[in-house]
C-alpha cells in the first residue's frame, strides 16, 4: 500500500474550515496526503494557509467544486454562512449544501482517497464513501461535552415536560447536573417539531452511527468525563485529535488564520506590547453572529464602564451603512488608548496568546472556547445560538473558568437584550479579585495540558496516530480481500 489520502470536507463556515485546515496539517505532519474539498470563494482560505505550510505544502492540496448558490436561490457569490443574515436565507443555504453530493462523488471517482473527513452537515457524505468502500469520519466541530449534551437531549426530550420558558430543567443522564432552559433551545428543539432542518439533523445523526468513527477538537483531559460518556455510554466510536490550532506556532500562521485581518499584526502586537500582563479584556464573538444595532452600543457601553484595557472585534457585516450608529457619542476619543476596535477580521489566536491579554468576552464558539483554552485565558461567557449555550455551561461550571454575562434567548440574527450593566459586572469580575485569580490559576494548568496533549506521546497525539493506523489498518484489508 502506498501513502496514505485522506480527503476533507468542511462545510463552509470559519468555525468549521479553519480547523479542517489544522486538521489537514496534523495529518500531513504524520506524513498522511491530504486534501481539502471546498468552493471558489471560499478557498483562498485554504491556498494562503497552505503556501506558509512550505515543507508540508507538497502534503497538502486542495479541490475546488462549484458552489451552486443561484441554483438554490441565494445571490450570486453567497457561498458561506457568514453571508446569511436573515433565517429567511438559511434553508437555500442548506438547499445548496444539499446539491453538493454529485460534485463529491465525482471528485472522490477521480481521487480516490483511501478516507473521507466529511463534516456532519453533510450527512449524505456516509453514502458516497461506501460506493467507493473508503471510510467516512464524521466532523462536528464542537466538544464532547455539547455532543453528549445534544443527543441526551434528543434521546429524553425533557424540554417536553417544562411549561414555562425560563424554567431550568436537567439534561438528563449526563456526568454532571446541567441545567438549561427552553429559552436557549433552538425553536424547533423548543416545541419538539419537525421542521425540514430538524429532520435534516436528524438524518446527520443517524448517519454519524454507520460512519467509521468522529474525529472531535478536544483533548481528553479537559472533558474527560464526556469523552468516555460519549464512548461508553453513548456507544461512539471518536478520535480526540485537539486543539488543533495549537499546530500554528508561527507568528504568520497565527495572524494569517481565516479572513484577511482588518489590522496589521505588527500594529496589534505593538499595542498589545504597550500594555501590562493580563490586562486587557480580548471581546470577540466569531465569525457569524449578527448583532442589533442596539447590542452593539451596549457591548460599547459595558465595556467602557467597566474601566479595563480592551480589545473589541466588530463584524464588517454589522457595521456597513450604518454610518457608525452603533457606536456611542465620542466613544473613540474617550478610549483612545485605552480601547483599540478592530472592524472586521482580527488575528484572534495572536491576540489571545499575548501576555496583556488577561481575559476573553466570547460567544463560546468551540473554536474560540478551545483557543482560549490553550491560551490560559479565563473567559466571559455570552453564548447566543447552536451549542454555545452548552459550552458556557463547561466553562463556568465544569471548568470554572468563566463568568456568565447572562445571555437568555437563542438567537442568530439581529441579537440583542445582554445590557452593559452585566457586561460591565462581568469583565470586573473576569479581571480583577481572589475569585478572579483561582480561574486564572485553573485557566492556566488547562493550557499546560493542552499543550501536553499534542505534543509527542500526549493524549491527542496518540489518538491521531490510533486514527491514522485504523484507517490504514482498514485499507490494508481491503486490499488483502481484492
Ligand atoms: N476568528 C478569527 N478572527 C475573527 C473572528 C473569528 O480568527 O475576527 C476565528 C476564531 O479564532 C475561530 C473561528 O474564527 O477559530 C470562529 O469559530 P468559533 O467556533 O469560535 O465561532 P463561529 O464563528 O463558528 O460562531
Amino acid at each position: 500500500m502506498g501513502q496514505l489520502h485522506v480527503f476533507f470536507f468542511p462545510f463552509m463556515a470559519h468555525g468549521h474550515m479553519l480547523p479542517t485546515m489544522d486538521m489537514a496539517k496534523l495529518f500531513a505532519s504524520h506524513c498522511v496526503k491530504t486534501t481539502i474539498i471546498t468552493t471558489p470563494l471560499n478557498a483562498p482560505i485554504f491556498t494562503k494557509a497552505i503556501q506558509r505550510t512550505k515543507n508540508l505544502s507538497t502534503l497538502i492540496s486542495i479541490s475546488v467544486i462549484k458552489f451552486p448558490a443561484e441554483e438554490a436561490g441565494l445571490p450570486q457569490g453567497c457561498e458561506n454562512i457568514d453571508q446569511i443574515h436573515s433565517e429567511d436565507m438559511a434553508p437555500n443555504f442548506f438547499k445548496a449544501i444539499n446539491m453538493l453530493q454529485e460534485p463529491l462523488e465525482h471528485v472522490i471517482e477521480v481521487g480516490r482517497p483511501d478516507c473521507l473527513v466529511a463534516d456532519m452537515f453533510f450527512p449524505w457524505a456516509t453514502d458516497v464513501a461506501a460506493k467507493f468502500s473508503i471510510p467516512r469520519i464524521v466532523f462536528h466541530g464542537i466538544s464532547f461535552f455539547a455532543l453528549c449534551a445534544g443527543e441526551n437531549m434528543r434521546l429524553y426530550k425533557p424540554q417536553k415536560n417544562v411549561s414555562s420558558d425560563s424554567k431550568p430543567f436537567i439534561v438528563p443522564n449526563l456526568p454532571h447536573e446541567v441545567k438549561i432552559t427552553k429559552m436557549r433551545l433552538a425553536d424547533f428543539d423548543k416545541e419538539d417539531i419537525e421542521t425540514d432542518f430538524s429532520k435534516f439533523l436528524d438524518k446527520a445523526r443517524e448517519t454519524e452511527m454507520t460512519s467509521f468513527g468522529v474525529v472531535v477538537n478536544s483533548f481528553y483531559e479537559l472533558e474527560p468525563a464526556y469523552a468516555d460518556h460519549y464512548r461508553r455510554v453513548l456507544g461512539r466510536k471518536a478520535w480526540h485529535i485537539g486543539p488543533v490550532s495549537l499546530c500554528n506556532r508561527e507568528v504568520e500562521d497565527k495572524a494569517q488564520r481565516g479572513k484577511e485581518t482588518s489590522i496589521d499584526k505588527l500594529e496589534c502586537l505593538k499595542w498589545l506590547d504597550s500594555k501590562k500582563p493580563n490586562s486587557v479584556i480580548y471581546a470577540c464573538f466569531g465569525s457569524c453572529a449578527d448583532f442589533a444595532t442596539s447590542q452593539l452600543y451596549e457591548i460599547a457601553m459595558g465595556l467602557e464602564a467597566s474601566g479595563q484595557e480592551f480589545i473589541w472585534v466588530v463584524r464588517k457585516a454589522e457595521i456597513e451603512d450604518d454610518n457608525e450608529n452603533w457606536l456611542p457619542e465620542g466613544f473613540e476619543e474617550r478610549t483612545k488608548g485605552k480601547g483599540l476596535i478592530i472592524r472586521g477580521w482580527a488575528p484572534q489566536v495572536l491576540i489571545l496568546d499575548h501576555d496583556a491579554v488577561g481575559g476573553f468576552v466570547t460567544h463560546c464558539g468551540w473554536n474560540s472556547t478551545l483557543e482560549g483554552v490553550s491560551a490560559g485565558v479565563p473567559m466571559v461567557t455570552a453564548p447566543f445560538f447552536a451549542d454555545q449555550f452548552f459550552n458556557e455551561k463547561l466553562v463556568t461550571e465544569i471548568l470554572k473558568i468563566g463568568v456568565c454575562v447572562g445571555s437568555q434567548q437563542w438567537k442568530r440574527v439581529a441579537i440583542d437584550g445582554v445590557k452593559r450593566e452585566a457586561i460591565e459586572k462581568a469583565v470586573k469580575e473576569i479581571m480583577a479579585g481572589e475569585e478572579a485569580e483561582e480561574r486564572r490559576r485553573r485557566a492556566r494548568t488547562l493550557k499546560e495540558m493542552a499543550w501536553k496533549a499534542v505534543e509527542e506521546g500526549g493524549s491527542s497525539y496518540t489518538d491521531l496516530n490510533a486514527l491514522i493506523k485504523e484507517v490504514s489498518a482498514y485499507q490494508a484489508q481491503k486490499h488483502i480481500k481484492t
